[in-house]
């Protein structure tokens, strides 16, 4: 009976302490989150920046809904296409000084539909091995053959590359800062093995865009190598506080994708409020540099300090900052203790990340104040002791 067979599932998975439960969330503000009826310190959200909850954001979305109404009616193709489209695109080509821009509905999406739509069978897509879900589901979605490379491991793509045949398309993928341990990609060398190879580079600026960049254009215009990479996708959802992603490259790239990508023809336009706060978010991204900054000096302290009292962080040179315990069971536990004593953190497990790496993974916001964080420190030190994650 498939019932059995869905419940037997579910058992496992709460056996294995990998079985996901929905919490309730109420409002937030000034770093504050209501979960669970409990007010926790919010280290678990994208809002890097802190913009979503911006006034200037939620006012934007208010007058393009009072003006466009409240859906957008149908596909972009077809008459959902509203103006403010084609102003947010614009402002997209001029931030991110490339030729062309596409918002699609969601990173997710866009993740899904930029591969699915430019690869098929014969092709070979080469993606990181802790690329986002959404890369892998493009992947599998395209047919073409998908060769995960080691994470961050450069020698292994170029084994890889080397074993192709020279007369296939080849796409590497990668995210530019990485969602579950907050290490970045080795986007220079990524281009060199691109063009020694006559590949196509992807990246996926989900946690970089806003951030990076003397604009927050994105971390390959903080290296200097925006114009060697094919594909820049990024997402509105994280740092620029609202909902949504990009793909920006040359104009036959972008004219392809509006005639190809079923993920962008197929589905409803977004609605006008959503496009409102993403143009507002595009202005006020690029002149507020004191958030990154803000940003940036919390992330420091805290993954020194949280290196100081003994935790494993990985790799982690971000905003987002793992502490890796490895049990699940374990992690969870942790996770609810910091609850308990007033810290919104989640325990990622297994599939998101490799078994055995099970984590509490720290994402901090640039209106944090630096009384919140040392709170939150303490907090943390007091766990990690209690449970003898450190000594
Ligand atoms: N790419 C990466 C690297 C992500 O972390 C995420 C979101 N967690 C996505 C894509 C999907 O973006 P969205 O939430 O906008 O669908």
């Amino acid at each position: 009976m498939w019932q059995d067979n869905i419940n037997a599932q579910l058992a496992t998975l709460e056996k294995k302490a990998q079985k996901r439960k929905l919490p309730r969330m109420e409002r937030s503000d000034e770093g504050w989150v209501m979960m669970n009826g409990r007010k926790l310190l919010n280290l678990a959200s994208n809002n890097y920046l802190g913009l979503a909850d911006d006034e200037r954001l939620i006012e934007a979305s208010i007058r393009a809904m009072q003006t466009y109404g409240a859906g957008a009616t149908a596909s972009r193709l077809i008459v959902g296409n509203h103006a403010l489209y084609e102003e947010a695109e614009a402002a997209l080509v001029k931030w991110k000084e490339t030729e062309a821009a596409l918002i699609i509905n969601s990173g997710y999406t866009a993740n899904v539909g930029i591969l699915s739509a430019l690869a098929s069978r014969e092709d070979v897509i080469f993606s990181d091995k802790l690329n986002h879900a959404s890369i892998v589901d493009g992947a599998i979605l395209s047919r073409a053959e998908l060769k995960r490379y080691r994470h961050n491991d450069i020698d292994h793509l170029e084994t890889l590359l080397k074993k192709t045949p020279v007369h296939k398309l080849k796409i590497i993928v990668t995210d530019t800062v990485f969602s579950m341990d907050g290490d970045i990609a080795p986007l220079r060398e990524l281009v060199a093995l691109k063009e020694k190879y006559g590949a196509i580079l992807m990246i996926d600026e989900a946690h970089s865009s806003g951030l990076y960049g003397e604009k927050g254009e994105g971390l390959a215009h903080h290296l200097g190598i925006a114009e060697h990479v094919d594909i820049h996708m990024g997402t509105f959802s994280k740092a620029l506080g609202t909902f949504g992603a990009y793909v920006t490259g040359k104009k036959y790239l972008i004219d392809y994708l509006i005639n190809h990508m079923r993920a962008f023809i197929f589905t409803t336009a977004l609605p006008p409020a959503v496009l409102g706060s993403i143009r507002a978010a595009i202005s006020i991204v690029q002149q507020e540099h004191e958030r990154r900054i803000n940003l940036f000096t919390h992330s420091d302290y805290v993954r020194n300090e949280l290196k100081r009292l003994g935790f494993n962080i990985g790799a982690s040179t971000t905003q987002i900052v793992p502490i890796i315990i490895g049990d699940n069971e374990r992690t969870v536990r942790f996770s609810e203790r910091l609850q308990e004593r007033g810290i919104a953190a989640v325990a990622i497990r297994p599939p998101t990340v490799p078994e055995g790496t099970a984590r509490i993974r720290f994402s901090l916001m640039a209106t944090l104040t630096k009384q919140q964080i040392d709170w939150a420190l303490e907090q943390i030190a007091l766990v990690g002791k209690e449970m003898g994650v450190i000594a």
